[in-house]
């Protein structure tokens, strides 16, 4: 499967916005984007004017990014949801978050996006008591997710447990630490989604 590997610092870079893609580094002072925070390349802190296309273009690969998805996959999330009732921009934001690896990281289990993709891929998780391995799997208002009883010494993730106590976790979820599960209370209205997205630019990309 296709995947990016080049350094995940440059896109936050790139995009000017920190897209908290690295896990606990993101949140210290060995933060790239804290460091030097201008476009990577030689001409990066020269000042740059977009036209709208270029501010559309933008727009849609921060979303794109700091879910970690490539064109392909999330240009079908925009298809799905063009196709449903109501405003697209909120259903796709809403496709996005009910993404299983989405949901491990909300949780808490996890640091980043990309670890909780990592750890899902290796069977730690379970969703309503069966193992799922699916990053991309939908996750329903109700269900449960939870630890796998092996898993519960994993390093990493009891280290990301400790620390969401200083990211917290969002109100439409519900995370019972001590028994390594989480309940989706309910999906998030657009309000509670807090981050700098305008996802109706990339809805006009899209449209044109
Ligand atoms: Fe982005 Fe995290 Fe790298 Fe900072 S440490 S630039 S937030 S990926």
């Amino acid at each position: 499967m296709a995947r990016y590997t080049e350094s995940f610092c440059r896109l936050c870079r790139r995009e000017g916005l920190k897209l908290f893609l690295k896990g606990d580094r993101c949140y210290s002072d060995k933060c790239a984007f804290e460091r030097r925070g201008y476009a990577p390349g030689d001409h990066g802190q020269a000042r740059k004017k977009y036209s709208d296309y270029g501010v559309q273009l933008r727009e849609k690969q921060k979303l794109k990014r700091m879910y970690g998805l490539l064109e392909r996959q999330f240009r079908g999330y925009f298809e799905k949801a063009d196709r449903q009732k109501g405003i697209t921009g909120t259903n796709l934001l809403l496709f996005l978050e009910r993404r299983l690896d989405n949901m491990v990281f909300r949780m808490g289990f996890t640091n980043s996006r990309t670890e909780a993709r990592q750890l899902v891929r290796h069977n730690h998780f379970l969703v309503d008591g069966k193992t799922v391995n699916i990053p991309s799997f939908m996750v329903n208002v109700g269900s449960e997710i939870s630890l796998r009883e092996k898993s519960r010494k994993v390093e990493r993730i009891l280290d990301a447990m400790e620390a969401v106590a200083r990211r917290g976790v969002p109100q439409w979820l519900e995370l019972d630490k001590d028994n390594f599960r989480g309940v989706v209370k309910t999906l998030p209205s657009r309000e509670e989604l807090t981050m700098p997205i305008k996802e109706q630019l990339v809805v006009e990309l899209y449209s044109k």
